[in-house]
């Protein structure tokens, strides 16, 4: 969709923000530009099809109808366009409202302060491509429960793993396994379309069996290697609701040759748990027979102290909603810092996840973070690519850390690692 017509609506209460924005948009070349004083007029022009905008810049303070109130009346006009936020509110207002934006699924692109400097506004539009909407069909479409039993028996779900790294040196200690549905006609399909129709629909063992036999074979593929990886695995509660489960991880994973050290169980709770005794009986089972256990998504609704008080964890994942920017944001970094120190003071090792740049790398390694994960490192890749990444990531990691690194040249360690034939 080019300048000319994609459709803008600007929404604003007071007419010298809405002349403003209307001319600094036509000034970038948008030409289909309508704005609006009042919220009840735009959800009007959201309900008519030839006039619904693409993008909506919505002012948060508004009299009649506030910003907040407006995009829950979005969803209810069953809106599908994006939407950027634009207020003279303090950086928390914005962000909460961001959050409150995401949660409703509407893109949003992002927020802009008042006054509005023109060259943020066209780079948040430019991050954004009206989606075709066979593109929205799919992303929306939601799987069946037999749809998905059927792809669990075709062996369409598929592994990918995402190397996990120690921040003071770079060195890659492991991999989180993250599964993919490889869809006949969608493309790749993410976790979050179906691991809750499997956990709803009592198909959650069979899909965690069949990712843990991949996970355990690549393990040992690697480990034949000569690659020392911790292979982690993602649980449902609901696999641990089973105590056929626990003997049924034992057994596969000696049957593999992997030692249970060489596993971490990485675990978040699920809101349909209802009895909590046979999940902790299994989990602390699997601590006294090695197995390593890691809270993920530590900080959200879903792991919570009362499991990290009751369950012999290892591991820590910070989620990557306190981790990504938690360097500019003052109450991202307290909470990153709280959880950190939490987990220090009870003897775990700490993961970062969705670490993104530079900046987030840097800030890990001033808190004296153990292990990060993220698209800065590595996204989740098919295990035939990871040697391919290996070989970059060990250049990367001589610049990042350089002192560490140029000791570990020094020891040897980088010539023995690739020394193995099969990299
Ligand atoms: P998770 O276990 O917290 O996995 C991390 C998620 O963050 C993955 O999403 C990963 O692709 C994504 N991620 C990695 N680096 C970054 C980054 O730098 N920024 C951001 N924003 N995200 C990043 P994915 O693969 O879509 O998986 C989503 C969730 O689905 C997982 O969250 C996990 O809870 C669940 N899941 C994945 N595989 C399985 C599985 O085999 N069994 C079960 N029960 N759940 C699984
Ligand atoms: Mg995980
Ligand atoms: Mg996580």
């Amino acid at each position: 969709m080019n300048n000319d017509v994609v459709k803008i609506l600007v929404l604003d209460d007071e007419p010298f923000m809405l002349k403003l924005l209307g001319q600094i948009l036509a000034r970038l070349g948008y030409r289909s530009v309508t704005t609006c004083d009042s919220g009840r007029v735009a959800l009007g022009l959201v309900d008519n099809p030839f006039r619904c905008p693409d993008l909506i810049l919505l002012d948060i303070n508004m009299p009649e109808m506030d910003g907040v109130e407006f995009v829950r009346h979005l969803v209810e006009h069953h809106y599908s366009g994006a939407l950027i936020l634009v207020s003279g509110e303090n950086e928390r207002v914005l962000q909460s409202v961001g959050k409150l934006v995401q949660a409703h699924k509407i893109t949003g692109l992002g927020h802009l302060g008042k006054p509005v400097i023109p060259e943020l506004l066209a780079a948040l539009i430019r991050t954004w491509l009206p989606p075709s909407s066979a593109a929205i069909e799919t992303a929306t479409r939601i799987y069946g429960a037999d749809e998905l039993h059927a792809a669990i028996a075709n062996g369409e779900l598929v592994n990918h793993y995402q190397p996990k790294v120690v921040v003071a040196t770079g060195e890659v200690v492991g991999v989180e396994t993250l599964v993919r549905w490889h869809h006949p006609s969608d493309g790749l399909v993410f976790p979050d379309r179906f691991i809750d129709i499997a956990e709803r629909h009592g198909l959650i063992d069979e899909l965690t069996r069949v990712v843990l036999a991949g996970a355990l074979a690549q393990a040992r593929r690697w480990q034949d290697a000569g690659l020392a990886l911790r292979v982690a695995v993602n649980l449902s509660m609901e696999n641990l609701a089973s105590l056929n489960f626990l003997d049924y991880l034992v057994d596969v994973t000696a049957e593999a040759g992997v030692a249970p050290q060489e596993m971490m169980l990485e675990v978040t709770e699920s809101c349909l748990m209802q009895d909590p005794r046979v999940p902790l009986e299994v989990l602390t089972r699997l601590h006294l027979k090695r197995f390593g256990l890691s809270i993920d998504d530590f900080g959200t609704g879903n792991s919570s102290l009362t499991q990290l008080r009751d369950i012999p964890f290892d591991e820590l994942k910070i989620d990557h909603s306190f981790v990504h920017g938690a360097c500019a944001n003052d109450t991202q970094r307290a909470m990153f810092d709280a959880s950190l120190g939490l987990a220090k003071q009870l003897g775990m090792d700490v993961v970062a996840e969705g670490v993104e740049d530079q900046a987030d790398w840097d800030f890990l390694r001033e808190q004296g973070c153990d292990l990060a994960q993220g698209y800065f490192i590595a996204r989740p890749m098919p295990a035939e690519d990871m040697p391919d990444w290996l070989v970059d990531w060990e250049a990367r990691r001589a610049g990042l850390n350089p002192v560490q690194a140029q000791q570990a040249m020094q020891a040897g360690g980088v010539e023995a690692r690739f020394s193995n034939p099969w990299l």
